[in-house]
């Protein structure tokens, strides 16, 4: 948390408050919350937001000064937070980077990470292509149906651990694996090489459609997440399973949700989701 929807709810907000704004200055509180890049600091005084891109669980900012493009890429996945001027935190401590801009709705944009190490990269265009490259793998959202079919066709493993590998499919965690795989009807721990074909389809159109309405809804707000202007998010009153545990199925099968200690927490219907061998 924050994962993908989260992720595209603050790019989004980002982009319409702040896009074609001026940034002024960036103040950065710890050197050591910068991972890559800064030495080029100084470059980003004066230059223009020109574009918001996501990446996986990240928000990309590209600045534009005198023809040149330089990035800025934020890393939300576990706890991190982007936050305008006027969007209070319960620990402001842990604001690591202002950014002051002019000519916006905003006129600045905080990241709050209260894991202080490297948490922020500052690359130029082909130090930001080698960082997606190394770092993420398709976008749930944009994915074709049949590159993801082939994409899962090629792994092995446990399903609910190859969803939420990054350099696989970058952008989702723990509770939307959960909730995806729920509506599926999938076990967490179905073998990859056995599901048929059109069970990854099925996979394929769930996973764009918990996605999709979790960002309508503004995203999750589970462990404090909100977005930049403070809204918080409502897909959590969706959750089927995420937490559920003892709570009666949602698809009034009758069972209780249970849940798996695996490496993270799984959180299952033993009837609806039954780990069989192949189909
Ligand atoms: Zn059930």
């Amino acid at each position: 948390m924050p994962e993908l929807p989260e992720a595209e709810v603050v790019a989004r907000q980002i982009r319409n408050h702040l896009l074609g704004a001026q940034l002024n200055e960036c103040l950065v509180g710890r050197a050591d919350i910068v991972r890559e890049g800064l030495s080029t600091l100084p470059w980003y005084q004066g230059a223009l937001l020109d574009d918001v891109e996501r990446y996986g669980k990240s928000v990309a900012l590209g600045f534009r000064k005198a023809g040149e493009l330089r990035y800025v890429v934020a890393e939300l996945g576990m706890t991190g937070l982007l936050l305008f001027h006027a969007t209070q935190t319960r620990h402001p401590q842990h604001v690591h980077v202002r950014m002051v801009f002019t000519g916006g709705r905003e006129s600045e944009l905080r990241y709050w990470n209260p894991r202080r190490f490297g948490r922020m990269s500052l690359f130029d265009r082909a130090g930001l292509d080698a960082y997606r490259a190394r770092r993420f793998g398709v976008d749930p959202l944009t994915v074709p149906r049949e590159e993801f079919i082939g994409l899962l066709q090629a792994r092995r493993g446990r399903l609910k651990p190859l969803l939420m590998h990054q350099q696989v499919i970058a952008g989702i965690g723990n509770i939307y694996a959960n909730e995806i795989l729920f509506r599926a009807r999938l076990h967490p721990n179905r073998e990859v090489t056995k599901l048929r074909e059109s069970t990854i389809a099925v996979l394929y159109d769930t996973m764009q459609l918990v996605l999709q309405e979790a960002i309508v809804c503004g995203g999750s707000s589970v462990k404090d997440f909100f977005a930049p202007d403070g809204t918080v998010g409502q897909y959590k009153s969706r959750h089927l399973v995420y937490g559920k545990e003892g709570q009666l199925c949602p698809n009034r099968c009758g069972r209780v949700i249970r849940r798996l200690q695996s490496e993270r927490s799984s959180f299952f219907c033993p009837v609806c989701q039954t780990n069989r061998l192949s189909g």
